[in-house]
């Protein structure tokens, strides 16, 4: 209850920089010229959100989290920060002797917020270069025109598609693509899940019991309360792993970069390092040695002096001098990569300190990752569902999407046929959130915190300033697909937003993820829910970079079958407020958005046979005002998380139905 009023308006968590202090960072749009640089930007390991827009001029937008020096350091790459509105929508013809080939592969229109949408994919022989344009029919003598945009990457052409979906002013019939060379295709055009079906539940459904963001102290005594309610329907599992907790070690970094050493306590702040204190001292007086003293729990670095009784002492000598101190229980390190040959100077009395800014009763000790398990015949006689949200620790909205879809299933349960077919059909686990160090991180001390708390970073990437660049994308650490096995789209280093960690399940998140896979071998589906950017996806999730390979592609008779359910599971969440999930935002993931390597969609899917779905909840909105689509973040005021809450609820709910109806062939 007291977190409401601190996270409905704005989100970050102000904090007064000190010298040791991270810099700031914040979400922007970035423009990159194609796709190969923004493959470049993967590569680099930068913090990518998941909304990734075309442009109409071929560029790409891309929503990333970055410091104001990371953005510098991105124009190598060749990415910048987009400008306030989009490019004009203008490719030079293109020219050529004999007429390309053009096949529609999708056209689709759909309804939303009263009005019509009409998206448009296609491919031509000659390639991504080939200028293709789509005019429509419409009822009502309606028509239009727009233009489509090819995609390359790694020199594979991936076909062409409309920027964002086109408004059109009555349902779209007919469309024809035609190319500049000559090329033409005609299509009938499909419906798309939209939002204007009716609800299927009867009279007296109940949903809407999410009140607020929750940190995971909160999840995890709503499921608990959720089973003391609904004992016959449900168990507690506690994942096996624990996870390293919400601590750090205590710092303190002395001394003026780069004249400055890192001190690091043995014990995590919360376990005694936070007691410890330095002070740096020069005795005044010339000729003196180098000292180091303990005493209690306060360390004193008497500096050496020359002839003249100025401080003589280099950051190396005084850092060797406290490591070679027996009893300080502090690690001492010169200032990340400099070699210590500054003479020190002194430096006042100093407190240690972990930074945390948690109040007290969030607990420092290792946590126990919780899962629901809910069903009528919980002895895995049933198709289960497993549905994990959080792995990245910013997605406040994922856990609440997953707590509303358990709430529904449980409370209707008497009063919905509907329900009560699912929860004899099938088992459902829930784990509201896989990483709770790093929520607890994200909510306290740093809201744009993706990966988990545990630091792999040597010495000189560690000093506290660094601090908010520490941890593994859970993400990225899983065995399938994986950075350790060469494939694209994760970080080796320590401190990237996608750091896949140092091997494979290095991580309790994701060892704790497989687990259940192992331990419930009825689990047949899996929702992976993540935002923000609005995208249902499915394996494959990474490729090796060389060519382009991607993990083997689904059968197609399996492809099928995630498009048809997916359209399913849109349509209900479309059918909450009128969001739709764009049809190019419906695929594999290295379709529809850019390699991951490692991701627990691709281990699920192929070490376990599990159909391995992820939701990048948060659609973007319309705004009529503009004519632009709007992207919604990682923490959106609460109104907003609420409504995307309800729709991927029933999202998850739809694919609970679509696991209830799956039968083994
Ligand atoms: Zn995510």
């Amino acid at each position: 209850m007291v977190l409401t009023t601190f996270l409905t308006s704005e989100p970050s968590i102000p904090a007064v920089a000190g010298p040791a202090d991270p810099e700031p960072a914040s979400i922007v749009v970035l423009s990159v010229p194609d796709r190969a640089a923004l493959e470049r930007l993967v590569a680099s390991g930068t913090d990518l959100t998941a909304r990734v827009r075309p442009q109409a001029d071929g560029s790409i937008q891309v929503d990333a989290v970055v410091t104001p020096s990371e953005l510098a350091g991105l124009r190598s790459l060749g990415a910048t920060l987009a400008p306030g509105t989009p490019p004009p929508a203008k490719r030079a013809p293109q020219t050529s002797a004999a007429p390309d080939q053009i096949v529609i592969e999708r056209a689709v229109w759909y309804k939303s917020g009263g009005r019509h949408f009409l998206s448009v994919e296609a491919s031509s022989s000659g390639g991504a270069a080939a200028s293709l344009s789509v005019a429509w029919k419409g009822k009502k003598g309606t028509s239009g025109e727009a233009p489509l945009v090819g995609f390359e990457n790694f020199g594979v052409y991936l076909g062409h598609e409309v920027v964002s979906p086109v408004l059109a002013e009555q349902e779209p019939l007919w469309v024809t693509v035609t190319s500049a060379s000559g090329g033409k295709a005609q299509a009938k055009v499909t419906r798309w899940p939209g939002g204007e079906r009716p609800d299927r539940h009867g009279r007296g459904y109940e949903k809407d019991f999410i009140s607020q963001y929750m940190p995971p102290a909160q999840l995890n005594e709503r499921i608990k309360a959720l089973h003391r309610r609904y004992p016959k329907l449900t168990d507690i599992i506690a994942l096996p792993n624990l996870t390293n907790g919400y601590r750090r070690h205590a710092q303190a970094q002395l001394g003026t970069p780069p004249n400055a050493l890192t001190l690091t306590s043995h014990a995590y702040g919360s376990e005694g390092g936070n007691d410890l204190s330095a002070e740096i001292v020069t005795p005044g007086t010339p000729d003196r040695a180098l000292a180091v003293q303990m005493n209690g729990k306060q360390l004193t670095v008497s500096l050496a002096t020359d002839a003249s009784g100025a401080p003589a002492s280099t950051v190396a000598q005084v850092v060797a001098a406290i490591n070679a101190t027996k009893g300080t229980r502090i690690q001492a390190s010169p200032y990340r990569t400099d070699p210590g040959a500054g003479i020190l100077a002194p430096v006042p009395l100093t407190q240690l300190t972990d930074s945390l800014k948690a109040p007290a009763d969030v607990s420092r000790d290792p946590a126990r990752v919780l899962a629901l398990r809910i069903g009528v015949h919980r002895d895995g006689s049933r198709t289960g569902v497993l549905a994990y949200s959080q792995e990245h620790a910013r997605e406040w909205v994922t856990p609440l999407v997953t707590i509303e879809a358990a709430e529904r299933l449980l409370r209707n349960y008497d009063n919905d046929r509907a329900t009560r077919r699912l929860l004899r059909e099938t088992e459902v686990f829930i784990v509201p959130t896989v990483n709770p160090d790093g929520a607890n991180y994200s909510f306290y001390d740093y809201n744009f915190q993706r990966k988990n708390m545990t630091n792999h970073c040597p010495a000189q990437q560690s000093d506290p300033a660094q601090r908010d660049t520490w941890g593994v994308d859970i993400n990225r650490n899983y065995a399938a697909g994986s950075l350790h096995d060469g494939y694209f789209g994760a970080s080796s280093n320590c401190q990237s937003g996608t750091f896949a960690g140092p091997a494979e399940h290095s991580e309790p998140e994701s060892r704790n993820v497989i687990w259940l896979a192992q331990t419930f071998r009825n689990i047949k589906f899996a929702l992976n829910v993540h935002s923000y950017g609005g995208y249902f996806m499915w394996p494959p999730g990474s490729y090796k970079q060389e060519g382009r390979v991607t993990l083997p592609r689904p059968t197609a008779e399996q492809e099928a079958y995630f498009l048809r359910s997916a359209r399913t599971i849109e349509e209900a969440i479309a059918a909450e407020r009128g969001t739709v999930t764009w049809p190019q935002k419906t695929g594999p993931v290295t379709d529809v958005l850019y390699s991951a390597a490692g991701n627990s969609a691709d281990e699920l899917w192929y070490d376990y046979g599990i159909f391995g779905w992820d939701f990048e909840v948060g659609n973007d909105i319309y705004n009529p005002e503009t004519g632009r689509w709007e992207g919604v973040g990682f923490q959106p005021a609460f109104e907003e998380a609420h409504a995307e809450a309800m729709e991927f609820a029933s999202g998850l709910i739809s694919l609970v139905g679509v696991a209830a109806d799956y039968r083994e062939r």
